[in-house]
């Protein structure tokens, strides 16, 4: 399959990379670093990363801005499903490739390489890399690097396999880089989301089951001179909380007039309750976008009900 990609991508002139709204560093990573690749390999190729946002990420680079555009290769990274595609022209490609992580959700009509065992698509791209002529340099390695630690939430989820450290290993061997360079730009952040991170800890609920949840307004938020993405980031340090098994930041998005919801788990499933409500995402890390606190409510008694089932199952097995 890696050699088709290859051949796919050989073929054409022209070439974008797209991925899913809400960018997160994975998804732009991987966006830029095959977009480097691409150019190192065939420099005469017009290759463009596109997609909305990416600001807060800009120590990846630049997404790029494209009219329109007709016969072109179209690459996906990082999304399972059309609707949350950011990119507009998904009809004038002339051929699609899709790389993606995520469970399975639908075909985008051409070649597919799914691979839910890995942490990241940046993970997949570096065997892309490594199993065909694609060229590889540092700043390609920092970038896939990054999108690497932040979607294996540094190495912490169970996906960071044998394969995982393998890889790494030889791309950190290959084109060596001073990890901190890297890390001194991915977790710096303002202290007014730290002190965001104190009052989640200090006003969150948690159930009888451990579904730990929080309502964030718009008004809360913005005492913090924070904005609704800055949950996103905030969720993953809520890992390892003894009385917590799933956790959920419910956040008012007022510029998209709805309301934005980060789960993360440590035992049950949650991908299949997100997409019950118009989202998705890993079996242990979902979001979605809901209407309204009332729909957000629900949600929190579906994960409830789950993390009920899951802890009698764990009972069961213990008693067995
Ligand atoms: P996040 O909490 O934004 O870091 O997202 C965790 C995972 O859930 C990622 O794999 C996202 O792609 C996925 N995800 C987040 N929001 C949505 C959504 N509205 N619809 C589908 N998947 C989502």
């Amino acid at each position: 399959m890696f050699n088709k990609i290859y051949k796919t991508i050989k073929k054409y002139d022209t070439i974008v990379i797209a991925r899913h709204i809400g960018v997160d560093p994975d998804a732009m990573a991987s966006q830029l670093a095959l977009k480097e690749t691409i150019e190192l390999t065939f420099p005469k190729k017009k290759v463009y990363a596109v997609g909305s946002g990416g600001m807060k990420f800009s120590y990846l680079g630049k997404m790029d801005k494209v009219d329109e555009l007709h016969d072109f290769l179209l690459i996906v990274l990082d999304l399972p499903d059309k609707k949350r595609l950011d990119f507009d022209q998904l009809e004038h490609a002339k051929e699609i490739i899709k790389i993606d992580h995520h469970p399975f959700i639908e075909s985008f009509g051409g070649l597919e390489y799914i691979d839910p065992t890995a942490t990241s698509t940046c993970e997949i791209l570096m065997e892309l890399i490594l199993n065909t002529k694609l060229k590889c340099n540092q700043s390609i390695t920092k970038k896939l690097y990054c999108g690497l630690v932040s979607d294996s939430n540094r190495f912490l989820f169970n996906n960071a396999s044998p394969r995982t450290f393998s890889l790494v290993s030889i791309f950190l061997k290959r084109y060596p880089f001073l990890l901190s360079d890297v890390y001194n730009k991915m977790y710096l952040r303002p202290l007014n989301e730290v002190r965001l991170e104190g009052y989640i800890a200090e006003h969150m609920n948690v159930t009888e089951y451990g579904v730990a949840y929080i309502f964030l307004t718009n008004d809360t938020i913005s005492k913090f001179k924070a904005d609704s993405a800055s949950a996103g980031n905030i969720i993953n340090n809520f890992n390892f909380i003894d009385e917590i098994l799933v956790w959920v930041m419910i956040t008012e998005d007022i510029k998209n007039n709805n309301v934005r919801i980060n789960i993360r788990s440590r035992g049950p499933e949650i991908n299949k309750i997100a997409e019950k409500y118009h989202g998705g995402g890993h079996k242990l890390a979902s979001g979605a976008r809901v209407s309204s606190f009332e729909e957000a409510e629900e949600l929190v008694d579906d994960l409830d009900q789950a993390s009920k089932k899951y802890l009698k199952r764990s009972e069961n097995n213990e008693n067995s």
